[in-house]
């Protein structure tokens, strides 16, 4: 049986990114990148102020001339000229005459400081036209309160990267740089298709031998939260025909989820009817737990060619609930991700390290995969695994915020070893 790192090599060769689209910056959220994106302008374009107060030189507060004039001492500075947001500053700040300017102004040619309002008072009424200021501060060094031309960007420099996923921050920049429009991935379309005899719709009491189909609303809900285009494809019975009529219906999209019936039951056709519909298996069976089941395959396209987005890649996770979250995590998240056009190096479904919070046995002859809560403490992620009682609860998994991962053999792990996880959204 291969590895959950074979599995996930095996997933990541069929998994391209789709043809890039344009699309307005309004829907560009939570696309990934298809270009580079590059400045138009620098950013400040000029030097600039980067709060309320007044535009001077610096020299003023060191000689002694402007001093003997002020309160107390303090500084006093004719004030020359009003500068508001929107407005470029008319004067030049000579020796002993300051700008009014406002966060984000032009700093007026001559002055190389900004001094705070706060540390300053107006006072009008003087027969100069715009009166002067009083400063109650003498610690004015050069370019304080000043933010030099392209501190942030510059003009032609590279600030986004193709593959990067769109987040605000990201629409922030776009918008800065002048663009109306950008270049993103295609969005994946991922069919859902939960399949078995005993499943009833949500909106039912199940009678005797039937269970609610979770799978299928939580498998679209795992497809909506990347973003994807989801089809729901109703719920399939263990029947071949009717079987086969919803596979190929759902190998019109680019990813085929099917939940059930890849296990080794009477009734576990669908290997066999995705054989026959001549979806290529690339593996069945993974040394995990849960989710030891899991069918991995290829439909249509042309595998060798890597601008061929038309093929179909077909999970067939294990039915029980907790087998197919594990498993749509691990595989058909990335796979969803790299789709949509997120790097290769990046669309692995994160992990991180903790320190076990309590003691904690497991047996498992398989790596083990067990719902757990990491605590994002100050002093670093510290993980207990909840209370679960196997891949058919989904409750226990409702209690988790991770995935605790265990590898393979019997071991006693002591409160405070570190362990590695997988973060859940
Ligand atoms: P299977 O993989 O078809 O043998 O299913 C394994 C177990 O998962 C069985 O107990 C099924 O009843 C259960 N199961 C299968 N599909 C679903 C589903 N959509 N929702 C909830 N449980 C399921
Ligand atoms: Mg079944």
């Amino acid at each position: 049986m291969i590895t959950v790192e074979q599995a996930t090599e095996y997933v990541a060769q069929y998994a391209w990114p789709k043809v890039p689209q344009s699309v307005p910056l309004e829907d560009a959220l939570n696309r990934f990148l298809a270009e580079d994106i590059f400045s138009d302008l620098d950013v400040p374009p000029n030097d600039q102020s980067l709060v309320d107060g007044y535009a001077v030189r610096a020299t003023d507060f060191s000689q002694r001339v402007f001093r003997e004039k002020g309160v107390e001492g303090g500084v006093e500075l004719e004030v020359v000229e009003e500068v508001t947001a929107g407005n470029v500053p008319a004067s030049r700040v000579e020796s002993g005459r300051a700008v009014r300017v406002m966060t984000g102004v032009r700093v007026p040619d001559g002055a190389d400081a900004v001094v705070m309002v706060e540390e300053s008072s107006w006072q009008r009424e003087t027969g100069l036209p715009l009166g002067v200021v009083h400063f109650n501060t003498r610690e004015v060094v050069v370019g304080q309160n000043i933010m030099p031309r392209a501190t942030s960007v510059r003009y032609g420099q590279l600030v986004l990267s193709c593959g990067k996923r769109i987040r605000p921050a990201e629409i922030a920049v776009l918008a800065q740089v002048g663009r109306t429009d950008v270049r993103v991935f295609g969005r994946p379309q991922v069919a859902v298709l939960p399949t078995g005899n005993e499943l009833v719709d949500g909106g039912f009491v199940p009678g005797p031998g039937k269970i609610r189909n979770t799978n299928g609303p939580m498998l679209i809900a795992c497809g909506r939260q990347l973003d994807a285009d989801v089809l729901d494809l109703g719920i399939g019975r263990d029947e071949p025909q009717q079987l086969r009529n919803l596979i190929e219906r759902g190998l019109s999209a680019d990813v085929l989820v099917l939940s059930g019936g890849v296990s080794a039951g009477t009734l576990d056709l669908v290997p066999a009817v995705l054989e026959e519909l001549k979806v290529r298996q690339v593996f069945h069976k993974v040394s995990m737990k849960p989710g030891k089941p899991l069918w991995f395959g290829i439909a249509g396209g042309n595998k060798d060619d890597s601008n061929d987005d038309r093929s179909t890649l077909v999970f067939g996770l294990p039915g029980n609930p907790v087998s197919s979250f594990v498993c749509f995590h691990l595989f058909v998240r990335p796979a969803i991700r790299r789709l949509c056009g997120q790097a290769a190096g990046e669309a692995a479904a994160p992990k991180c390290s903790a320190l076990l919070a309590h003691p904690f046995e497991v047996t498992t002859d398989r790596a083990t995969y067990h719902p757990a809560w990491i605590d994002w403490s100050e002093t670093g992620p510290t993980i207990a695994p909840v209370l679960w009682h196997g891949s058919g609860d989904s409750r226990g998994l409702a209690d988790a915020n991770a995935l605790a991962i265990f590898p393979e053999g019997a071991r006693y792990y002591e409160a405070g070893q570190r362990i590695f996880c997988h973060p859940l959204d």
